[in-house]
């Protein structure tokens, strides 16, 4: 069964009524303090009530804890800790440096279903997701470049490399450990200290995380982890001590932060917002295409920088990619993050649920119309989202322009490759994009055309501590992973 309007379906009707999966709820039980201080020279400040800023759990909407929104004084403390402590770590042998992060890798390691259930009741992201991805990919970055830090100077030829200094990282809310693993480790292994700050809604795994790197043997000072909200990253980015920032996020924020950097002599790069298309051929395999779709824009609720949010399909295949695209997203099992057996998890925050419905509500204003092919019965508490996808997008609609951010997908149709390539430039932002063909000529052609940062072909959303990962236009620049990520 096929619904156009939220509202009409349900888990009994649309599923074999039969039989349906049992409760499959994680056991993994973790403690959280209710109170939450810095991460500051080795050990946690005083939490302070009067700042305090609470978190919740977005399945439920309620409070999880609190941490301190951090002001200029942690900031400065934080920045001095680090400088204080770049002597030793970048003094240390690349060999004794990459000892320490390969035990922080096996702590993660040895930790990670605790840190995966943190992560899922901070966030709302399926359990699946963070053990099987999120948790995983942050433990294979410390193993990557520990592998790196006594390899250096055979990393680029003819060059002397030496550490940049201090470095202030921020970062956002959708994937919260790993976007700080991807930041301290290779900064970490390449001799420089680091100031983090998380998202004001998703420091706990941050937090957790350089309290486990200092029990592992990272010196105090190196790692610094200051919460709170824009004004503590602000504050940050103005402090005239850092030697390089390194910021994930929106791409409005990202501009105002290159502003205030511009002749600062601090280094910087940006991993920005996306729009990304995904490209399907007639003479794809289209099953396999469709479950990279799916994958590629309904996992993680949408909140994926790289979220394949724009699916150009060719004229020819359309109807029957929408039709297998309608019966793959029927199997979507949307609900309690904690069981094992859901695929989408709840919406990040009130915040972010408004600004997906206000996406919606301006993709039917222009014209476009939705298509729900899942069950839309959703829990009654929390921050809740039905995936859906829209057909008769034009591409001036915002809704092929603008980043969503959600389990949003704009659908749009293509005659010839060329066309399809001209479709998928029109975008301010250039992070990523997929490519679905069984001609190896047209893949690369495609992949060689396309002015994006990453190219997945007949995959998507595949990422490796190997691999740069960045993007071009306003989706940023400066890569991270891999040699090019090495700072
Ligand atoms: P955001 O830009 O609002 O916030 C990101 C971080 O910046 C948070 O820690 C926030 O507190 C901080 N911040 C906000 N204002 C600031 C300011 N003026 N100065 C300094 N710091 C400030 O983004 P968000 O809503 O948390 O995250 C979603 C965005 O992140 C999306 O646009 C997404 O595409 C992007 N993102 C990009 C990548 C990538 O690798 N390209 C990865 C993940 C997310």
């Amino acid at each position: 069964m096929t619904s156009t309007e939220p509202g009409s379906g349900s888990a009994a009707a649309d599923r074999d009524p039969g039989w349906d999966y049992a409760p499959a709820p994680e056991s993994t039980q973790v403690e959280i303090a209710p109170t939450q201080g810095c991460w500051i020279d080795g050990a946690e400040t005083p939490f302070d009530p009067a700042r305090a800023l609470p978190s919740e759990n977005p399945a439920t909407g309620e409070e999880l804890y609190r941490v301190v929104d951090g002001g200029a004084g942690e900031v400065a403390d934080a920045v001095a800790a680090a400088r204080a402590a770049l002597p030793l770590w970048a003094g240390l042998a690349g060999l004794e440096r990459g000892k320490i992060l390969f035990r922080v890798a096996r702590r993660l390691q040895e930790r990670a279903r605790e840190f995966a259930v943190m992560e899922t009741l901070d966030g709302g992201k399926a359990i699946r997701e963070s053990r099987d991805f999120d948790v995983p990919a942050a433990a294979q970055h410390f193993f990557y470049h520990a592998g790196w830090a006594d390899k250096l100077e055979y990393a680029f030829p003819g060059r002397r490399v030496a550490p940049i200094g201090v470095c202030g990282q921020i970062v956002p809310w959708n994937f919260p450990l790993m976007m700080a693993a991807w930041k301290i480790a290779p900064a970490l292994a390449c001799g420089n200290t680091v100031v983090l700050k998380p998202a004001e809604t998703t420091s706990l795994t941050a937090l957790r995380l350089a309290a486990l790197m200092s029990e592992a043997g990272v010196p105090p000072g190196v790692v610094n982890v200051v919460s709170g909200g824009p004004a503590t990253g602000a504050a940050l980015v103005r402090h005239p001590d850092l030697d390089k920032v390194a910021f994930t996020g929106s791409t409005e924020v990202g501009r105002q932060i290159a502003r205030s950097l511009a002749g600062s002599g601090c280094a910087l790069t940006l991993e920005l917002g996306g729009k990304s298309a995904q490209i399907v051929c007639e003479d794809a395999d289209l099953d396999q295409a469709v479950e990279g779709v799916v994958r590629g824009i309904y996992f993680n609720q949408g909140h994926v920088c790289s979220a394949g949010s724009r699916l150009l399909v060719q004229e020819s295949v359309m109807e029957v990619v929408l039709d297998k695209l309608q019966r793959r997203m029927r199997q979507l099992r949307v609900g309690d993050p904690l069981d094992k057996n859901t695929d989408v998890g709840a919406i990040h925050s009130a915040a972010q649920l408004d600004r997906v419905q206000a996406a919606v509500r301006c993709a039917e204003v222009e014209g476009a119309q939705r298509v729900v092919p899942l069950p839309t019965d959703l829990p009654a508490r929390g921050h809740w989202f039905t995936p859906c996808f829209f057909r008769g997008v034009q591409p001036n609609h915002s809704l092929a322009r603008q980043e969503v951010f959600g389990p949003v997908l704009a659908v749009m149709s293509f005659r010839t490759v060329d066309e399809a390539l001209a479709r998928a430039n029109d975008s301010s932002y250039g992070l990523a994009a997929g490519v679905w063909t069984d001609k190896g000529s047209k893949m690369f052609h495609l992949a060689r055309e396309l002015r994006v940062g990453v190219v997945w072909c007949n995959s998507y959303n595949r990422f490796d501590a190997a691999s740069p990962f960045g993007g071009n236009k306003e989706s940023g620049f400066g890569r991270e992973g891999g040699r090019h990520g090495l700072p």
